[in-house]
C-alpha cells in the first residue's frame, strides 16, 4: 500500500507553543469517533516535542485543516480510489482519501485488513505534515508499505511511534518541554521511574508501559488525579502541588491512601490547596495579631473604660 509523503519542513513550527487545528464535516467517515481519534495521533506526536494541537470545533478556521478528499483536491496530491491513502501537506494539511475503506478499531479485537486503520494513517500523515521523512525501518511509522496493524490470530494492535520515528521528529523540532511528570515504581521517587505528558484539560490519560506500578510522583508542580482503573474510573488519589500532608497526599508515598502501586490512570485536577508554608505564615500572622490585641490595644480599651466609669461615677455623685 502506497501513500504519499511531505517534503520536511525543519523547524517551521518549531517556535509555536500551540497549534489549533479542527476537522472538516465535509465528506465525514466515522463521524462519531473521528475527533478522538486523531487528537489521539496528535497527543502521541506532542509526547515527543515541543509543540502542542489544540483542537478547535469542526470547520472552525485553524493552522492545521484535518479533513477526508476525494479526487483531486486541489492540492497537487491528488487521491484515486487504489493508492493513495492519507497524507500531511507542508504543516497545515491532514487529508484521508474519502473513497477508501476506513475503520477505527480497539487493540485485541479482530481487524478487517480489507479497511484502514484510521489511527495508523492518522499517525503518519501528522508524522509527514510534520515533516518526518520516509524511512526504511519497517517498525517506522513512516515506512511506506506497512503492515497491516495485527497480530498472527488477526486481532488488531495499536500502531505505535518507534524510536526511530521520535529521534526524526526531535532532530526537527526538540525534545518536549517541561510539561511532563514522573511516575517511580518505588515509594519517595525511587526506582523505576517514566515520565508521562500532563494536559491540562478534562481528558483522561492511561499509563501505558506503567500499569499498576506507581508508588511516588514527581509532579513538577502539576495537579494530578491517579485512579486504580483504566479510563479514570475507581478509587483516586490527589496530588497537589505544595502538599506535603496527609490532606491531599504526599507525592513521594501514598500509603497514607493506601493507593501503592495502584494507579492505572491519570488526569489533570484544580490545584486549591493551601500548602504548609502558607498555613504556617497565616498562624503567625495571627499569632502577631494576637499579641498586639492583648498587649497594646485591650489594656488601652481598659483605661477608656476606666475613664468612662470614672466620669459617670462622678456625674451621678454630682446628681445627689
Ligand atoms: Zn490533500
Amino acid at each position: 500500500m502506497k501513500v504519499v509523503t511531505a517534503a520536511p519542513i525543519g523547524h517551521s513550527m518549531g517556535d509555536e507553543q500551540m497549534v489549533t487545528y479542527s476537522v472538516s464535516s465535509k465528506y465525514v467517515l466515522c463521524k462519531a469517533k473521528l475527533p478522538a481519534v486523531i487528537k489521539k495521533a496528535f497527543r502521541t506526536w506532542e509526547a515527543a516535542i515541543p509543540t502542542h494541537f489544540k483542537e478547535l470545533e469542526p470547520d472552525t478556521p485553524a493552522y492545521i485543516e484535518v479533513a477526508f478528499k476525494s479526487g483531486d483536491h486541489k492540492d497537487y496530491r491528488p487521491f484515486d480510489r487504489y493508492k493513495f491513502v492519507a497524507h500531511g501537506i507542508q504543516i497545515n494539511h491532514i487529508h484521508f482519501n474519502y473513497q477508501l475503506p476506513w475503520s477505527i478499531n480497539k487493540p485485541g479485537e479482530p481487524y478487517d485488513y480489507s479497511t484502514n486503520d484510521l489511527y495508523t494513517y492518522a499517525l503518519f500523515a501528522i508524522g509527514a505534515m510534520l515533516g518526518v521523512a520516509e524511512s526504511d525501518d519497517p517498525k517506522s511509522i513512516m515506512y511506506p508499505k506497512r503492515e497491516a496493524p495485527m497480530d498472527f490470530d488477526g486481532n488488531y494492535i495499536e500502531t505505535i511511534l518507534s524510536p526511530k520515528d521520535i529521534t526524526a521528529v526531535q532532530r526537527l523540532y526538540g525534545p518536549p518541554d517541561p510539561m511532563t511528570f514522573t511516575v517511580y515504581a518505588e515509594k519517595n521517587q525511587m526506582g523505576k521511574n517514566k515520565p508521562f505528558p500532563f494536559y491540562n484539560d478534562n481528558s483522561c490519560y492511561e499509563f501505558k508501559g506503567f500499569y499498576g506500578n506507581v508508588s511516588s510522583i514527581y509532579p513538577n508542580n502539576h495537579c494530578i488525579e491517579l485512579f486504580e482503573n483504566s479510563y479514570c474510573e475507581g478509587k483516586k488519589v490527589m496530588i497537589k502541588p505544595g502538599c506535603t500532608d496527609g490532606s491531599c497526599c504526599n507525592p513521594k508515598t501514598f500509603e497514607k491512601c493506601k493507593f501503592d502501586k495502584l494507579a492505572m490512570s491519570y488526569r489533570a485536577c484544580q490545584s486549591t490547596c493551601i500548602n504548609v508554608l502558607i498555613w504556617n505564615s497565616v498562624v503567625i500572622v495571627v499569632l502577631i495579631v494576637g499579641f498586639l490585641l492583648i498587649g497594646i490595644v485591650f489594656p488601652w480599651l481598659l483605661e477608656i473604660l476606666k475613664l468612662i466609669v470614672e466620669k459617670f461615677k462622678r456625674k451621678h455623685y454630682g446628681m445627689i
